[in-house]
């Protein structure tokens, strides 16, 4: 996929109404920290248009953004902050299953999880809404660069068996530091967009 235009184009909050956009969509969830922004910056070919975990004043908003004039990327609020107040947590579960639910041109959902990790109770919850709503999750393994490579099967497996993915389904371990990765999401992407 050759970037050649990218623009934030809707920022949505909780009280918003979600744009009807017309482009295919494509989302990525997971919880606080994984490496989401990180990953969107990395297939946008920005240095860091998507804010990260640690710049501060990042609000939870559905931000849309416009690839091309081709796509969306869809970025959702990352879940499981320990600070934030249940009542809020349960304000963003709501608005990310509205969007699972409502949107018309969602073509796939990439679930992020990070590689050294086994899932969590939150992770499987959202790959259980993903799969409610339809979609095969996409799952991406993050921080490819921080294990060793003869541990990665051990790693891919624990997170295929926490997660309950089926044999089919597709997993992709991604490193922002190297990039790898990055070329089958693009083709992934560009694939599912034409078809
Ligand atoms: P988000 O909260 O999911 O958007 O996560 P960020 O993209 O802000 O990443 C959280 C932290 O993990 C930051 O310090 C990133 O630099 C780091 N990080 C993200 N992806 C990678 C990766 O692939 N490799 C390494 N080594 N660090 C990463």
């Amino acid at each position: 996929m050759v970037i050649r235009n990218v623009e934030l184009e809707t920022v949505c909050g909780v009280t918003s109404t979600l744009p009807e956009n017309t482009l295919p969509e494509f989302a990525f969830a997971g919880k606080s920290n994984v490496g989401k922004s990180s990953l969107i910056n990395a297939l946008m070919n920005r240095k860091a248009l998507a804010r990260t975990s640690s710049q501060p004043g990042k609000t939870q908003t559905i931000n849309f953004y416009n690839i091309n004039g081709d796509l969306y990327y869809v970025d959702l609020p990352g879940y499981g902050y320990a600070k934030v107040p249940q009542s809020e947590k349960v304000k963003w579960g709501r608005m990310i299953e509205n969007y699972l639910h409502k949107s018309q041109m969602l073509k796939c959902v990439f679930l992020l999880v990070d590689i050294r990790h086994e899932p969590s109770a939150n992770d499987k919850t959202m790959y259980d809404w993903v799969v409610y709503n339809g979609f095969r999750p996409v799952i991406i393994a993050t921080k490819l660069d921080k294990i060793k490579r003869s541990q990665i099967q051990k790693q891919v497996k624990l997170i295929r068996t926490g997660l309950g993915m089926e044999k089919q389904d597709i997993l992709i371990p991604f490193s922002a530091e190297t990039k790898q990765g990055r070329e089958d999401i693009w083709n992934l992407i560009d694939k599912m967009a034409a078809g």
